[in-house]
């Protein structure tokens, strides 16, 4: 069997154009979705990040701004900075690019950020609703990860599906979304005894380990449908993911490549986020059930 090729890059155009629509929508009733991005520090992958997130956001039509600030930022002196753009009607999403640099307590920045501005959903809020399924906003990367099954017209209920890892950010809301989605699922982590024995029995497999071509081809059930979430760098500059992708392919019935696959979903649904909030500040705001149905 050699796998349909999942295409991230495809997908979030899709996404991007409705998004557009809904932004020119948006601009009828006077409003333009805002983005705030904070960086804190100077490494160089966070820049580059932060400048494709306000890229994306310009190319839709929604309004960015980047904050950098010194690495000798103190703790209060953040807080009082994201409390600032809390009071700002036009900013409707606020992200803080983590991880910041050391000394700075990531938990406690994000726990400044109003829960309705944290379009990255990871308050303790947001966090919260998404276990009993009402999040506003979903975490960016495992929500685009269910935006590319939907696209693809993959089945979820009834599905096994095995995550590897168990992050904050992408393995446990992964969890949650697969699991409200109707699949029986799985979360494997380091501890987990026999990894490709829980390999071989998912119907949907999802890496989310930050090691460079870990999953092998013979751990994949054939037919099953891998996402590869990781990005690691090799040490000739090439980008990887989690998922030996070559003998993965052969007994998947479709996967996700490194790089274009899950990466260009995550930015995506970064807007998508920002958008949904700032539709919320309209009076006939439609509810997150209706939006994730
Ligand atoms: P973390 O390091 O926070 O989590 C990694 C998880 O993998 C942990 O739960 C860890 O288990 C588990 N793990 C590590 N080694 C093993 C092992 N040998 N066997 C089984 N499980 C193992 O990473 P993130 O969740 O933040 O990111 C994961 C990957 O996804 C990275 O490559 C990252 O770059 C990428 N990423 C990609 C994004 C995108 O936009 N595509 C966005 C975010 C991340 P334990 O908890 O026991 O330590």
């Amino acid at each position: 069997m050699t796998a349909k090729i999942i295409d991230g890059k495809v997908i979030s155009d899709f996404f991007r154009a409705e998004y557009k629509r809904r932004v020119d929508r948006l601009a009828s009733s006077g409003i333009r979705p805002g983005l705030a991005v904070v960086i804190v520090g100077d490494d160089p992958a966070s820049q580059v990040y932060v400048r494709n997130k306000a890229k994306a956001c310009e190319s839709i039509g929604m309004y960015s701004e980047v904050h950098p600030l010194p690495s000798t930022t103190s703790q209060a002196a953040l807080t009082a900075f994201v409390e600032t753009l809390n009071a700002r009607p036009e900013i409707h999403g606020i992200l803080v690019q983590l991880p910041l640099p050391k000394g700075l307590d990531d938990r406690a920045v994000i726990e400044a950020i109003a829960a309705e501005k944290d379009v990255d959903g990871f308050h303790y809020a947001n966090m919260g609703a998404l276990v009993i399924d009402e999040s506003p906003y979903p975490p960016c990367t495992p929500y685009g990860v269910m935006k590319m099954l939907e696209y693809e017209g993959i089945t979820i209920e009834g599905k096994h599906a095995v995550i590897i890892g168990r992050s904050n950010i992408v393995g446990k809301p992964q969890a949650m979304l697969l699991l409200k989605a109707g699949a029986t699922v799985t979360v494997c982590h380091s501890k987990t005894q026999d990894l490709p024995a829980f390999c071989r029995s998912a119907d949907i497999l999802v890496a989310a380990v930050g090691r460079p071509n870990f999953v092998e081809g013979h751990w994949i059930k054939p037919g099953a449908v891998v996402i590869d979430v990781g990005i690691n760098r090799l040490p000739d500059g090439k980008l990887c993911g989690d998922v030996d992708y070559h003998s993965a392919a052969e007994v998947a019935s479709a996967i996700t490549p490194v790089p274009g696959g899950v990466g260009p979903m995550t930015i995506t649904m970064l807007l998508g986020n920002t958008l949904h909030a700032a539709e919320a500040t309209l009076p006939n705001a439609v509810g997150m059930e209706t939006r994730l149905a």
